[in-house]
């Protein structure tokens, strides 16, 4: 393995900007921004300051553990527990049949572990392994793919900063990837780039929008046909675009035919002058950038949601050029990444289908095995199908139990399978279902490759040790693959594994380690001469015609609606001091200070008719379960609307929300309709309830 001197340069563990972190190593553990690294030039957000603390915690899970018949977890030897893991899936794999086993991709780890890792799934003869994209960016990548070609962002932070107008729709890059708001897109806005943010909930990146839309959760489609009936009207969009590089304009301007401006608006809550300020502010400007996040993508019409920012953009000509196109700033620090290298049950490394026999055909040379064509199941499906389809579950650095809707369902689920094994740095909560549990090297013990939001590929530097009795996630899982296939399996480290991802994935075959080290390289990259794109499409789309497809869409409203005994609508995001499910983040004492406790905005008008005020701990409802929170009563939030997180396991707001898929990426809504949709009960804790509570 290749180490360097203290100190050691590697990538935060947390979003998917990929910022530099520098860790000294002299005396204990000394975390710093690396100043020449290309994409923060040693600039950290407080998650990345805080990134030290969790590598020598005292939480960390050090030895191996079996569950015993008592149900509790023994410690064991790792002998016996890799060799417990093989003859599971071995027994479960001959008595059910691949199909019968699940994995867990993941995201916090790099690609060649994620590499293996899938390929572990495909050589047993499954396709069911899939990695948390399926929770939150899964629509944007379905409809990018096939409306462009590509599911990734089309341009990167830095020529972003080249744009005239930012579109940000259900997004909040201020708090969710703050390195890259405040030193590209807010100094752009500075220097006069015009900011409108379309967004139910006001928040950090309101502060500096030049015009905020606060459209009703769920309302983005009708508020979008407004838009583009208005630029069709105006005549603002790029004629010669549309005839020379792109398909179905006509069939869209048909659509749209259909829509009425005004009553689109009020749809979604809206002046409609504001959404004309906004349509002409877009169109007219010489290049403009859409950003889209979760607002957009988490829900059940997730996939139109994103194919009508795609219109918005194809109309007015604003793709293949800097500043431009459609771009999703991706969640965690590899998911980019883990997509690119095949974690998916869709595609194989390098987005081939696997229903495609020449992609078939070409694994088969790299692997020495064809792998199996029928897409696998996805996230929410695996759960639900424990017990039924699915025997076992890998879950690799993945908590399904905390990030999955409808918690309930998801425990049940994994319950009823015959064996879960969790391989991890820190006990979740669906470590605690498993059977056998691998304690995990943590992120600054890693070595290998990770790929930011726009496609940089970079290399990630361990430090010297790892932690106790723990083993590196690449040890790990390519002893396990050498269990299971023998002689068919052969890897010496890292490095190795890439040079077969290069072979397996065209996008990655210009990209080795010595070319990558120290500023990264972006994918698409074919070859050794090629130094891959900034941004994409310039001459072409990468769809199967090399052009752009349009494609209408009608307004899907929100599974639930709001009733009597639910009357508000409750939706998730994310805060900038706490990450995910928070398995890393809340057992930082920095994050935990600044943000020690899950809380759900609540309008004043509502809180005012139930009679909660601002700290009130409140019981919040849905179908599915309940949950008890403090109450911040503040006008961010819309009358009727609850707004709340998802970090914190001691108020695991996931009991609550709906587990309704979009049918085409699958992705669950988390959005709008959830407990929700109106379907929430908010009520006080009875004072006597809370005083017990503080005598305990
Ligand atoms: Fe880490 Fe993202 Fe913060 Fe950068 S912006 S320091 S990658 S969490």
């Amino acid at each position: 393995m290749s180490e360097e001197a203290s100190p050691t340069h590697t990538i935060c563990p947390y979003c998917g900007v990929g910022c530099g972190v520098e860790l000294d190593t002299e005396s204990g553990l000394d975390l710093t921004g690396w100043h020449d690294n290309p994409v923060n030039d040693g600039s950290l957000c407080i998650k990345g300051m805080s990134a030290d603390e969790i590598v020598e915690h005292e939480d960390r899970l050090t030895q191996p553990l079996v569950k015993g018949d008592d149900g509790e977890f023994h410690e064991t030897s790792w002998e016996t527990a890799l060799s417990r893991v093989v003859t599971e899936i071995e027994d479960i794999v001959e008595t059910h049949g691949p199909n019968a086993m699940a994995f867990f991709a993941s995201s916090q780890l790099t690609n060649e572990v994620n590499y293996l890792y899938q390929k572990i799934a495909r050589q047993l003869g499954t396709n069911n392994v899939d990695n948390c994209a399926r929770l939150c960016h899964s629509s944007t990548v379905a409809a990018l793919n096939q409306a462009v070609g590509r599911g990734a962002m089309t341009n990167s932070m830095d020529d972003l900063q080249e744009a005239d107008v930012y579109w940000i729709q259900g997004a909040n890059p201020a708090e969710s990837h703050p390195v890259a708001f405040n030193n590209y897109f807010k100094q752009a806005a500075s220097d006069g780039t015009f900011v409108i943010q379309i967004d139910p909930h006001e928040n950090k990146t309101t502060r500096d929008a030049d015009l905020h839309i606060a459209n009703e959760p769920g309302t983005d489609i009708p508020l979008l046909n407004a838009v583009l009936k208005t630029i069709l009207e105006e005549g603002w969009y790029d004629e010669a675009f549309i005839e020379e590089r792109t398909d179905g304009f006509d069939e869209l301007r048909e659509h749209l035919a259909t829509v009425d401006r005004e009553a689109a608006a009020a749809e979604a809550g809206v002046d409609l002058d504001d959404l004309e300020t906004a349509a002409e502010r877009y169109a007219t400007a010489d290049r403009a950038a859409i950003f889209t996040g979760m607002g957009m993508s988490q829900h059940r019409c997730g996939t139109d949601n994103v194919q009508n920012l795609i219109n918005l953009a194809l109309a007015t000509g604003n793709f293949g050029e800097p500043g431009t196109g459609v771009n999703p700033l991706r969640g965690q620090n590899n998911v980019q990444g883990n997509s690119d290298v095949g974690g998916l049950p869709g595609v194989f490394p390098g987005y081939q289908s696997v229903d495609d026999p020449e992609a078939r055909d070409h694994l088969a040379d790299v692997w020495g095995f064809e792998p199996p064509a029928e897409p696998g199941l996805t996230h929410v499906e695996v759960a639900h199908s424990g017990g039924d389809q699915i025997h076992g579950a890998f879950v690799l650095g993945e908590n399904p139990v905390m990030s999955e809707p409808n918690n309930d369902e998801i425990v049940a689920g994994f319950e009823r399978m015959d064996f879960v094994v969790a391989q991890d740095v820190f006990m979740t909560e669906t470590a605690e279902l498993a059977d056998v549990i691998l304690p995990a090297a943590s992120w600054a013990e890693s070595y290998g490759t990770v790929t930011n939001t726009d496609r940089r590929v970079q290399l990630m530097r361990p430090i010297e040790t790892v932690y106790e009795n723990t083993r590196r996630d690449f040890e790990i899982i390519n002893e396990i693959g050498d269990r299971l296939f023998d002689e068919h399996w052969s890897y010496d480290g890292p490095e190795d594994a890439f040079e077969e991802l290069r072979e397996a994935a065209p996008i990655y075959r210009g990209l080795t380690y010595d070319r990558i080290d120290p500023d990264g390289l972006r994918w698409p990259c074919y070859d050794e001469d090629d130094d891959g794109l900034e941004y994409l499409y310039e001459d072409s789309f990468a769809t199967p015609s090399g052009r752009g497809q349009f494609r209408g869409v009608g307004h899907t409203p929100p599974a639930e609606e709001p009733s009597e005994e639910y009357p508000f609508i409750l939706t998730t995001a994310r805060i900038e001091q706490q990450f995910n499910t928070g398995a890393m983040s809340t057992r930082s004492d920095l994050l935990n200070r600044v943000a020690p406790e899950n809380f759900v905005d609540i309008h004043p008008d509502d809180a005012e008719e139930l009679g909660i005020e601002d700290g009130d701990d409140v019981r919040l409802r849905s179908p599915r379960g309940e949950i008890e929170l403090t109450a911040q009563v503040t006008d961010a939030t819309q009358p009727g609307v609850l707004w709340t997180t998802f970090h914190y396991s001691d108020a695991p707001v996931n009991k609550l929300t709906n587990d309704a898929l979009d049918p085409v990426s699958k992705i669950p809504e988390y959005k709008a309709a959830s407990a929700s949709a109106g379907e929430v009960a908010v009520e006080p804790v009875e004072t006597t309830m809370v005083a017990e509570a503080e005598d305990d």
